[in-house]
């Protein structure tokens, strides 16, 4: 079985914090198989990385975290940028076009943006559309509201599609919070899974949130048993919400370089702290 995180963000989005390097370097010691960078409305970000990647023996989808007119839309296996506003409809063929299919984020997540049950299910009622639209975040670690995901999975039950576990990190501690169990462990063999409805969601929450980095690795390697498979529960996240202070990190010679205030985040408690760099043997 592999494991993927698909919903992860870089400072190519406005609220990302965490550089390329660093969120490879991070996926490569959690032992993830595959992810998707997928910054909002961006795709400068899934390129750098798809490049980067063998470096560090993960492989990378490029793609972004579409803002349609009715919520956000996770674009996968594309080369371009999405541009965003645009109808879920219209956004669903633009990912078609290129080649790609797409993962309705955090649906019906509370103050996030989200797409209704109502546009999913509308979605697919067309075939053709329902073809891209392959797959629902029944988990996803970064909400604002953790009981969302209760909501999350139970819409995902309803529906037709592939069930898949994010983590929608936007700093990099958060990486493989949530994942995504599928058999096999390439890029392709995921998207054959997606396609075939055999994904299912992991959690790499680790407790307390004050170490994040033995215990993620734990609970993804015992995910990866499968036996031992945590599904993901309720309860208090680290979130978004949590603090980073600056300086060295996990043991992973990291710097953080502290961030100005992001005058588009409020409340305060989400603003990002510091961007890190981490630095990898023979890569500047
Ligand atoms: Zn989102
Ligand atoms: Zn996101």
């Amino acid at each position: 079985m592999g494991l993927a995180d698909l919903h992860i963000h870089t400072i190519y989005s406005w609220d990302g914090t965490c550089d390329v390097k660093a969120v490879l370097k991070r996926a490569a010691e959690l032992g993830l198989d595959v992810i998707a960078i997928t910054d909002h409305n961006e795709i400068r970000g899934g390129l750098e990385a798809q490049d980067l990647a063998p470096v560090y023996g993960v492989e990378v989808i490029p793609g972004s975290e579409v803002s349609t007119a009715e919520g956000h839309l996770l674009a996968l296996f594309i080369q371009h940028p999405i541009p965003k506003g645009l109808s879920l409809e219209e956004t669903l063929r633009r990912v078609a076009d290129l080649g790609g299919c797409a993962v309705a984020a955090h649906p019906a997540a509370r103050g996030m943006n989200s797409l209704t049950p109502e546009a999913i299910r509308r979605a697919l009622a067309h075939p053709d559309l329902a073809r891209i639209l392959v797959g629902v975040e029944a988990f996803n670690a970064g909400l604002l509201h953790t009981r969302s995901n209760s909501t999350a999975q139970a819409l995902a039950d309803t529906l037709p599609v592939a069930r898949v576990g994010s983590s929608d990190a936007h700093m990099f501690w958060m990486i493989g919070a949530g994942a995504t169990l599928f058999p096999g462990r390439s890029a392709q063999d995921l998207r054959q899974a997606l396609e075939a409805r055999q994904t299912q969601p992991v959690s790499g929450q680790s407790f307390p949130p004050a170490e994040p980095a033995d215990g993620m690795a734990d609970a993804l390697r015992a995910a990866r048993g499968g036996l031992d498979c945590r599904e993901p529960r309720a309860g208090p996240s680290p979130g978004l919400g949590a603090v980073i202070e600056g300086g060295e990190y996990g043991g992973l010679g990291a710097t953080a370089k502290p961030l100005p205030p992001n005058p588009f985040l409020s409340p305060p408690h989400l603003q990002p702290r510091a961007t890190f760099h981490v630095p990898v043997p023979g890569i500047r």
